[in-house]
């Protein structure tokens, strides 16, 4: 990296620098659906066109960019910031998942899509979440066809990706 910045113009560099410097200043975590942002809310929170009663539940903001990018999906998100995994000490307290227990308690949300990986802590992960909504009258889906056993979404195609959504199953 050092190496390819040396080749950089002084100019670009400093903005780079102070962009860079910036970075963690200015990132917030949107308090809604934990997506990064600038802002309270994050830009997708915050558009009115968005369908608030349809919530996809995924790993990380990655994820988020992904799915956006695929460019079909009209609800908003829910951000967990990782996926229940017992060999890396992480579990259900370490994530976003009472936040999105308190966003169905409110009553707007119609459905959850549970877009997590599909590997194992993605699956335990999904599982836990369906039953943690237990009770409520929530609608509950998993991500469908489209997404072989394994692969992450951030490295999905878009239209493996949009596949996975429109095929999604209660569960
Ligand atoms: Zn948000």
């Amino acid at each position: 990296m050092a190496f390819y910045l040396l080749r950089v113009p002084q100019r670009d560099l400093e903005t780079f620098a102070h962009s860079l410097s910036n970075l963690k200043k200015l990132t917030k975590i949107c308090k809604i659906c934990h997506n990064l942002t600038d802002q309270e809310q994050c830009s997708i929170c915050s558009d009115p066109s968005r369908d608030p009663t349809q919530v996809c539940v995924v790993e990380s903001f990655q994820d988020v960019l992904a799915i956006e990018k695929a460019g079909s999906y009209p609800g908003v998100y829910h951000v967990l910031h990782g996926s229940i995994s017992p060999l890396n000490n992480i579990g259900p307290d370490e994530l976003y998942i009472e936040t999105l227990v308190k966003r169905v308690k409110q009553g707007i949300v119609k459905e959850i899509i549970l877009a997590t990986n599909t590997n194992l802590e993605g699956e335990a992960t999904a599982l836990y979440i369906k039953q943690a909504l237990d009770g409520h009258k929530t609608e509950i889906s998993r991500i469908g066809r489209g997404l072989p056993t394994g692969v992450e979404i951030e490295y999905a195609d878009d239209q493996t990706l949009v596949q996975a959504l429109l095929t999604r199953k209660s569960i």
